[in-house]
């Protein structure tokens, strides 16, 4: 048996606001194996960006165990966390979050410039041009987000979630800003690098996407509904 990237063992989460107590998530069980593709699926308010920000250590649960590559990193202190999470863990949102002022090419290598153990401008300049060929964006590089589309913008993000080189890519409702042709697109270069290896978490309530993944997981008021996986992988 390997050990699992992400495990997740009765897992809680309890929002409590103004004396209103919200049970987000209800004893999640979960594992995520390397080389996985999942999608997170199920109605709004159902527990998806809840149990992603917590499986991608920016939220902590209320109760339940929480491994990341075999390590408990349930109590573990915010720095700790963090530590964690700049190294191993890729993030693609529905926002894409680019810093305006900087190309694209400087956007994807930022994650690399602010990395704890120095990385030499060779390097850099080799790892992003890996990933702009990865997400076909190279003649790009020169430009500023703001001169993109929106699915050229979400092409960047995945660019900068892949340059660090992370163990898991999560990504939460990639398509939602984007058109449907767009929305297509990202989620085949998203395929296509799961096919080239890489680990994938996406959260999506878009029922196709989510059947494009090759394990489902449905959620449905913070429990797991079910799940299904392809079986000629
Ligand atoms: P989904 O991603 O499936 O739409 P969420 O994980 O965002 O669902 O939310 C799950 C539940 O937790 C919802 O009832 C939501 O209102 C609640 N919730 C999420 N974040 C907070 C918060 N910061 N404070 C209070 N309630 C929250």
């Amino acid at each position: 048996m390997t050990i699992p990237i992400i495990k997740v063992q009765k897992l809680d989460k309890v929002f409590s606001n103004d004396d209103m107590l919200t049970h987000a998530l209800q004893g999640i069980d979960l594992e995520i194996q390397q080389g996985e593709y999942i999608s997170i699926s199920g109605p709004s308010g159902c527990g998806k960006s809840t149990l992603l920000s917590i499986m991608g250590l920016l939220d902590f649960a209320t109760t339940g165990k929480l491994f990341f590559e075999g390590v408990d990193v349930s109590n573990l202190t915010l720095e700790q966390t963090a530590a964690i999470r700049n190294k191993k863990i890729g993030f693609i949102f529905q926002q894409f979050n680019l810093i305006d002022e900087l190309s694209v090419y400087d956007n994807i290598a930022l994650p690399l410039r602010y990395a704890k153990q120095p990385i030499s401008e060779e390097d850099i300049n080799k790892k992003v041009d890996y990933c702009l060929d990865v997400v076909g964006i190279a003649p790009l590089a020169r430009r500023r987000p703001t001169q993109l589309s929106g699915g050229q913008q979400q092409c960047v993000t995945i660019a900068r979630a892949l340059v660090a080189d992370p163990a898991i890519l999560l990504v939460d409702e990639p398509t939602g800003n984007l058109d449907s042709k767009s929305s297509d697109h990202v989620m085949a270069i998203l395929e296509a690098l799961n096919n080239q290896g890489t680990t994938l978490c996406v959260v999506t309530h878009d029922i196709d996407y989510a059947e494009m993944a090759k394990r489902k997981i449905y959620l449905l008021d913070g429990q797991v509904l079910g799940q299904t996986r392809l079986n000629h992988q």
